[in-house]
């Protein structure tokens, strides 16, 4: 069965396994104030990303060097449960964010531990991975993230905005808190900070669909034709860089191409001429012409 596209942009976020021990710790921060419960007898994160069941463990593993108390099996259809119940280990957890397991506990995101610029967005990530969601762009544009600790919520909010300059807006849905993105521009530019550039331009190819269509509804007395052939081309050169991109060669492409991928990838519905006046230095038309046609062959050849 294939991926749903929110099931796709968590695999491709886990793609991003942290590195550096402050942002597994940053991301467990993530996942644990997003997760179906975090308290201080008991941890459960239930999922149904495969790959983040893959890299949960190792992720504890290399946060806090402890394993689950149980643990599902990856081959197991449906939704995947992960426990934690030992005291000590629930100790430890909680030590590592300055919580005291003993306390009557109110969580909240514990600024030092995303300090960092590359501890927020692992802190990010966490959270899309245990308690987010994206809908297919074809449906509608809305991307959450749902937490059952208020001020956790409003925290993150505040991250959100000020160090990210996302707007997201918040709603209550039975007794947790949601956040959440409607705008096409900011899901994209919230998955590409996420670590997933091909789920955001998912999202830049569906607006551009609908904007393309939009024109043409517009502009019904004129040239139809016309412009289903300038739809068709931007969506021909759209498909090529994403091409490239799932096999990781636009890292690779020489300074121009590349140049030319990213213009096109930010400007779905741009003209040749106008990609071609956002180059450094600017191009003529036919110039960008000859670097999307060969944005194209190249896919093309990468896919024989
Ligand atoms: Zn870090």
């Amino acid at each position: 069965m294939a991926l749903s596209f929110s099931a796709s942009a968590k695999a491709e976020v886990c793609r991003e396994f942290p590195q550096k021990n402050c942002c597994a710790l940053a991301q467990c921060f993530g996942v644990l104030l997003f997760c179906n419960s975090f308290q201080n007898d008991t941890i459960k994160i239930i999922t149904e990303s495969r790959e983040f069941a893959y890299i949960l463990p190792k992720l504890f593993q290399k946060a806090f060097n402890l394993d689950f108390d149980s643990y599902p099996s990856l081959e197991a259809p449906g939704k995947l449960v992960f426990q934690i119940w030992e005291g000590a280990k629930i100790g430890k957890i909680m030590a590592a964010f300055g919580f005291d397991s003993r306390d009557n506990l109110s969580l909240h995101v514990n600024l030092p531990v995303v300090e960092e610029d590359c501890c927020k967005a692992s802190f990010l990530r966490g959270a899309f991975l245990a308690g987010g969601s994206v809908t297919d762009p074809g449906k509608g544009y809305h991307m959450e993230i749902t937490t059952t600790h208020h001020s956790v919520a409003r925290e993150t909010d505040a991250l959100l905005r000020e160090t990210m300059g996302f707007q997201p807006k918040t709603a209550g849905r039975g007794g947790s808190m949601v956040l959440y993105v409607k705008q096409s521009e900011q899901i994209s530019d919230l998955l590409t900070y996420l670590g997933a550039p091909i789920a955001a331009m998912g999202i830049m190819e569906a607006r551009l669909e609908k904007e393309l269509n939009n024109k043409v509804n517009r502009r019904c007395n004129c040239d139809d034709a016309n412009i289903s052939k300038v739809v068709e081309a931007a969506q021909e050169q759209l498909s090529a860089i994403r091409t490239l991109g799932e096999r990781g060669m636009l890292e690779a492409l020489p300074a121009k191409l590349r140049q030319a991928a990213d213009a096109r990838a930010e400007n779905p519905s741009a003209s040749l001429a106008e990609l071609a006046a956002m180059m450094e230095p600017p191009i003529t038309k036919p110039a960008m012409n000859n670097r999307m046609k060969k944005l194209i062959l190249l896919a093309k050849e990468a896919q024989l």
